[in-house]
């Protein structure tokens, strides 16, 4: 059974392993801090939580007051072998004292390659492959972007409605959703296309023909509006994140990927937040067999060290000229070492397991809540990357980001981190570590379930 999956790692977890709220959220500490902030720091950069963290592992992030709140964000899932993972620290700190920098592309080292050889082998599709490094999940896109344009020598990019690929010029101009992301920051990068994205819960024709109908209006409105002789490649998130964990129907990523290897345009998928075991595949393109051209990934790829990977066919890749990649950083040391800790502790703690297992956990809860509060509309996501969307009431689609906004304000305050996300903002969706002991995963659950109630009431 699950509760066999679920437990403490190897062990024991460095701190106690408790929701404790002993001063109020935020404490004093965290509001001094947070007038240092307003001060200094840009307002453009929000935060989630209006406390300051002081330590954090196992399923716990502690702040500067002592408080313990359960962690159901991961940092927004890149913590997925859990915070300052015992093992990436030691490799981390082995690195820092031999050398923290060299350049890659002056003087390189074998954990940059190491990293590589593992993306080529795990990655979806034993086909031949070719990896690089960079710093963050935008700037892998990006480069996923050039590989595709260089390698076909075609110029159109097509991404999806509801998709969120990073901040950059380009990537914000993949991401569909205007405020925050694009308000204002304009103009955009030009020949990126949107399409209708196979979304169950809000398809005209219902969930039950979402992913056929779907694809086919995708490729009509690829063929008409573009031409597919035009298309150097089309990105997407196989389970999409900031849009709202939003799965696509069955059928959907499979027919896009068939038209796209028909028409010879590149399939790439934005692995970023999905991969490294969270939807309990170890990508989750892998759940209906769909074997893209390119996959970038970042987030969990390093326990929260910065890197992001590109990995793609070597024929695609194997085209482009010596120094036509790369960047300062790309691949940095410590950053590998991390990388090459968590693909050891995804494989010793049967991570993809335990993912599986927190959904089994986790889904049938949430039903059993969806029963109770007539607001949550949808219940979705896979493993470890769940959500609920909240709509007006009972068989209402409409977007209730109030309701959204107001369980989560008090998730926080009983210690319960929780991110929100989606189009309308009127999603909450979790992202535990996949270490997180089982009695927190529930408690977390309980916290939940209190607050959806409490809201019911005062609303
Ligand atoms: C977070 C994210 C990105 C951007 O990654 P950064 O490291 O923040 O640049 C791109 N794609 C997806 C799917 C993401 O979730």
């Amino acid at each position: 059974m699950s509760s066999q999956i679920i437990g403490t790692p190897s062990g024991v977890h460095r701190l106690a392993q408790e929701r404790r709220v002993v001063t109020g959220i935020p404490g004093p500490r965290s509001r001094e801090l947070q007038e240092r902030r307003a001060a200094a720091v840009a307002p453009g950069v929000s935060s989630v939580l209006p406390v300051y963290v002081a330590d954090a592992g196992g399923g716990v992030v502690v702040d500067v007051d002592g408080n313990s709140l359960i962690d159901f964000g991961s940092g927004i899932a890149v913590t997925n072998v859990g915070n300052a993972n015992p093992r990436v620290a030691e490799r981390v700190a082995a690195q820092a004292e031999r050398f923290t920098h060299t350049c890659f592309m002056v003087a390189p080292y074998e954990s940059y390659v190491a990293v590589c050889e593992a993306l080529n082998r795990l990655t979806p599709g034993d086909h031949d492959k070719r990896t690089f490094l960079v710093n963050s999940g935008a700037e892998a896109v990006e480069n996923a972007v050039k590989a595709a344009r260089y390698a076909t020598g075609r110029q159109a990019i097509v991404a999806f409605d509801h998709g969120y690929h990073g901040r950059t010029l380009l990537t914000m101009t993949l991401t569909a959703k205007n405020m925050p992301y694009k308000h204002g920051f304009g103009p955009y990068a030009p020949e990126v296309y949107r399409m209708p994205m196979a979304y169950p819960f809000r398809w005209p024709g219902g969930a039950e023909n979402c992913g056929p109908e779907a694809a086919a209006q995708a490729i009509d409105q690829i063929t008409k509006q573009i031409g597919p002789e035009n298309v150097a490649g089309v990105v997407i998130e196989p389970i999409q994140g900031e849009g709202g964990f939003i799965e696509p129907a069955p059928g959907f990523l499979p027919a896009i990927a068939d038209f796209c290897r028909t028409h010879g345009i590149l399939f790439i998928a934005d692995e970023v937040q999905t991969g490294f075991a969270r939807t309990g595949d170890l990508f989750a393109c892998e759940h209906e067999g769909v074997v893209p051209d390119i996959v970038t990934t970042a987030k969990g790829i390093a326990g929260g060290l910065p890197l992001a990977a590109v990995t793609g066919r070597a024929d695609v890749l194997d085209k482009i000229h010596p120094g036509g990649l790369g960047g300062t950083y790309g691949g940095n040391p410590v950053s590998c070492e991390a990388a090459l800790a968590v693909l050891e502790e995804i494989e010793n703690e049967k991570l993809v397991d335990r993912a599986r297992a927190i959904g089994e956990v986790m889904l049938p809860r949430l039903r059993a809540l969806a029963d109770r509060h007539p607001e949550i509309g949808d219940v979705r996501g896979r493993g470890a990357m769940t959500a609920v969307e909240l709509v007006r009431g009972a068989g209402a689609k409409e977007p209730n980001p109030e309701l959204t906004a107001e369980v989560a304000r008090r998730c926080h305050a009983a210690g319960l981190l929780v991110l929100t996300a989606g189009t309308h903002g009127n999603v909450l969706r979790f992202l535990p570590p996949l270490v997180i002991p089982e009695h927190l995963l529930s408690e977390g659950l309980d916290v939940l379930e209190e607050s959806f109630a409490a809201a019911a009431s005062a609303g």
